[in-house]
């Protein structure tokens, strides 16, 4: 039977790599920052470094444009990428990583294996129903999903195909494509983060969060609190966000994203998924 191996934290790995101990501060503070986390939350990321290993995840790319991994590593915030590869061990990604075939579906048991209940399954694009659409390594990709996602400590579906159903999905949808949400096996939690790419920051804070504290806390439809915060969904649109969201109408960004606030839109302090939303700015 597989037992989980006892890994080093994050700080461990970090010290065995010739980091002093005021770099590694640096770079908890650089993560507090780059999550919109307020100062007084290091000593909380710090505590988590210390104490946590990398968080190890495996991505799965099913019927997808890989649109999701290439907003994942272009988020910009300053040095998130680094910030995040910190944080996480990205063990399996099809579209990034080097290896492929038996040796890369290796890898994957392994992991499994190792680390039962405590890795995260990303998983982008949809997953199609009709009887050879879609298969890895020979297999039905619903199937090796599902073996995964038994496993996994949480699902994150990334991008509205993997959370919806999104265009492969759309009628006449060919290949009977469904959310990959819709697969996850009873037990198993699972997050949305829908966005067609959804935005790099929603789910590199979400992985970041699970590492510091735990899962985020979602809303009736899964989404994590980041994305869609319940007093933002259930506030009515004021006229003067109206007005702010109107570019032409904007003398400045700075202007608006103040308005923005005092009309009560959270989109400047969540992190919002409002990247055209000229009010925030975001
Ligand atoms: S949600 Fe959009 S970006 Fe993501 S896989 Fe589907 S089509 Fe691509």
């Amino acid at each position: 039977m597989a037992t989980a191996v006892k890994r080093k934290t994050i700080y461990e790995e970090q010290r065995e790599q010739g980091v002093t101990r005021r770099e590694f501060l640096k770079v908890a503070t650089a993560i507090t920052m780059a999550l919109g986390l307020k100062l007084k939350m290091v000593p909380t990321v710090v505590h988590a470094m210390e104490t946590r290993p990398r968080l190890p995840v495996i991505w799965m790319d099913f019927q997808s444009c890989s649109g999701p991994t290439e907003s994942f590593i272009r988020s910009y915030q300053p040095n998130m990428q680094k910030v995040l590869f910190d944080m996480i061990a990205l063990e399996y990604n099809g579209a990034l990583m080097a290896g492929s075939g038996t040796a890369a579906e290796e890898h994957i048991l392994k992991i499994m294996n190792e680390y039962p209940g405590e890795y995260i399954l990303a998983a982008e694009g949809s997953l199609p129903l009709l009887p050879g659409a879609l298969t890895i390594a020979g297999r039905p990709a619903e199937e090796t999903f599902r073996e995964v996602a038994a496993k996994a400590k949480a699902v994150v579906a990334m991008g509205s195909c993997a959370t919806w159903g999104g265009i492969p999905a759309a009628k006449p949808n060919p290949t009977l494509a469904k959310a990959v949400t819709d697969f996850v096996p009873p037990g198993v939690p699972f997050i949305r983060i829908p966005g067609c790419p959804p935005i790099g920051e929603v789910m590199t804070n979400t992985l970041a969060h699970i590492v510091i504290w735990h899962a985020p806390e979602v809303d009736e439809l899964a989404r994590p609190g980041v994305l869609s915060p319940p007093a933002a969904r259930q506030m009515p649109t004021p006229p003067v966000l109206m007005l702010v969201c109107t570019p032409r109408r904007l003398t400045t960004r700075v202007l608006g994203k103040a308005l923005a606030v005092q009309a009560r839109c959270r989109g400047p302090m969540t992190y919002n998924a409002a990247r055209n939303c000229a009010g925030t700015g975001a």
